[in-house]
This record gives structure tokens, sequence and C-alpha cells, in this order.
């Protein structure tokens, strides 16, 4: 663990990495935004990482979770 810039959400056990780049358990990487939109938008509990607005920036559209695709 040389990257000190990574941290993991204990709440919804994501790993950020530096910048705007996240790690879901399963499939591909994606934006703070997105993580927001399909979990901690969710989770919404105390200690979650990602709950600074500023710092995830825009959510698009496509970030949220949509079963029809
Ligand atoms: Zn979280």
């Amino acid at each position: 663990m040389s990257n000190t810039n990574s941290k993991t959400c204990p709440v919804c056990g994501v790993k950020i990495l530096g910048g705007d780049k996240v790690v879901f358990s399963s499939g591909p990487m994606g934006t703070r935004g997105r993580l927001w939109a399909r979990v901690c938008n969710y989770a919404k509990q105390v200690g979650c990482i990602n709950q600074d607005q500023e710092e995830i920036g825009q959510v698009h559209e496509n970030d949220y979770y949509n079963p029809m695709k």
C-alpha cells in the first residue's frame, strides 16, 4: 500500500484511488460521481467518505444504475 491517496470507504467498501477514480467490488472502474449515484447515495451513513458534493463533482445521468440497459 504505497499509494497514500487511496482510501476505502468503510461504509460502502469501495476503494477510491487518488483523484476521481473508484474501484468497485465488481465491474469496471468508475468515478466518484458514479460511486455516489450507485452506492453512497443510498448508504448515506456516517463514515462514508464519499458524501462531499464538491469532491464528488458532477453526477451524470448515466452514472445511476439503470436496469433497463
Ligand atoms: Zn461510501
